[in-house]
């Protein structure tokens, strides 16, 4: 059964759930979750990343699970991501500035020559 993600936006809290009929309330604020559908269909990895480059020392273990309470913590201090978008605003907060790649585009072909 497919998961789904309900956002609290406030509390940037994530919960799954393959159950999509019930409102999902924030356990911290108590607000309705918002069901994101998109993150469900296309941004879900298909297993969790435990994030081995992004992994912390166990005495930031307490400090983290303050920061980031929608992400857990894997026994080596991996965090664990369940899609790209959290996995993204992780990095974010978190400091990390990915760069995007540079694509190249290639010279665009004008005609094709047949022979
Ligand atoms: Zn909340």
């Amino acid at each position: 059964m497919a998961l789904h993600n309900f956002i609290c936006d406030d509390c940037n809290i994530v919960i799954e759930d393959s159950n999509t009929k019930t409102i999902h309330r924030c356990p911290k604020c108590g607000k309705d979750l918002r069901w994101d559908c998109n993150i469900a269909i296309h941004g879900n990895y298909k297993h969790p990343i435990h994030s081995d480059a992004l992994a912390i020392s166990p005495t930031q273990r307490a400090e983290h699970e303050k920061r980031f309470p929608n992400i857990r913590l894997d026994g080596q201090c991996r965090p664990i991501f369940n899609n790209f978008t959290q996995h993204e605003k992780y990095m974010e907060d978190c400091g990390i500035i990915k760069h995007p790649q540079k694509i190249k585009v290639k010279g665009k072909q004008i005609a094709t020559v047949k022979y």
